[in-house]
C-alpha cells in the first residue's frame, strides 16, 4: 500500500516541479480564476474551445502548494482534447483518483481549487449553444 502512495507522492511532486501546460494562453474563450485562501492558493485556468464543442487548448497559471498546483497541472492533462460536456462531468473523484492519496479536509480544498475554476470557466462561456 505504502509503494503505491509513495508512487502518487512522487507522481504529485513532479507534476508540481514540472508542470504541465502553464502559462499564458493568448486568445483563450474561456477563463476563470479562484482562490484558496486558507492555504494561499491560486489558479487561473484558460482554454481554447474549437466549434464550442472540443476543448483545444488549456493552460493554467497560478501559486501555491504543491497539491494544489500539481492538481492543476493534473487537470489541464486530463481535459485537453476533450469535450466541453465531458469536462463538465468530471467531477471531484475523478482528481482523487488522479491524486491518488488521502487528503485532510483541508488539503481536499486544495486539490479541488482547480476543478472548481474549470466549473467557473465553463459557466463562464460566452458562446452560445449547448
Ligand atoms: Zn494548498
Amino acid at each position: 500500500m505504502s509503494a503505491s502512495s509513495d508512487l502518487y507522492q512522487e507522481q504529485i511532486l513532479d507534476h508540481y516541479k514540472h508542470p504541465r501546460n502553464k502559462g499564458p494562453l493568448p486568445g483563450a474563450s474561456l477563463q476563470a480564476r479562484d482562490s484558496n485562501p486558507l492555504c494561499g492558493d491560486e489558479v487561473t485556468l484558460r482554454m481554447k474551445v474549437e466549434g464550442s464543442h472540443l476543448i483545444s487548448e488549456v493552460r493554467f497559471e497560478g501559486r501555491g502548494c504543491a497539491i494544489s498546483q500539481a492538481s492543476a497541472s493534473m487537470l489541464t492533462t486530463i481535459v485537453k482534447g476533450k469535450a466541453v460536456r465531458d469536462a463538465e462531468a468530471l467531477d471531484r473523484d475523478a482528481i482523487l483518483k488522479a491524486l491518488g492519496i488521502p487528503l485532510s479536509a483541508a488539503r481536499l480544498k486544495c486539490a479541488l481549487l482547480p476543478l472548481n475554476v474549470l466549473k467557473l470557466a465553463l459557466g463562464n462561456k460566452t458562446d452560445v449553444g449547448v
